[in-house]
């Protein structure tokens, strides 16, 4: 029995089309570009957009309601966190849009570049 047998007993395959996966396809399987992994940059990145989402609907409810006020963090930050929460929610969600769209990015390159092999 070959030595390179032995050391990978089972060979991966793509859980769409069961072809074969070579050692180097992590993201995209190379016979019909089916996304092996999801890159950890989407999931935090979905995250994030649901946080956003949330904190959306902090806004609506509104934020002074939160009891911010009430002592649990000091005053001035409460304000803060208050007067700047249409930005907070932006920013969240925006970080979250960014980092969904870095990943979605990254396997659309992976795919490109098995479709150019
Ligand atoms: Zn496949």
């Amino acid at each position: 029995m070959p030595a390179a047998f032995l050391s990978r007993p089972m060979a991966r395959r793509c859980p769409e089309c069961y072809a074969e996966l070579p050692d180097d396809a992590i993201w995209v399987c190379p016979t019909c570009q089916y996304t092996l992994r999801t890159p950890g940059s989407a999931k935090a990145g979905i995250v994030f957009m649901l946080l956003g989402l949330a904190l959306l609907g902090v806004f609506v409810y509104g934020p002074e309601n939160l009891g911010l006020n009430s002592g649990i963090m000091p005053t001035e930050l409460a304000n803060l966190t208050i007067a700047n929460f249409p930005l907070l929610v932006v920013g969240v969600f925006g970080l979250g849009a960014f980092l969904a769209a870095a990943a979605a990015l990254k396997i659309r390159s992976e795919q490109a570049r098995v479709a150019a092999a």
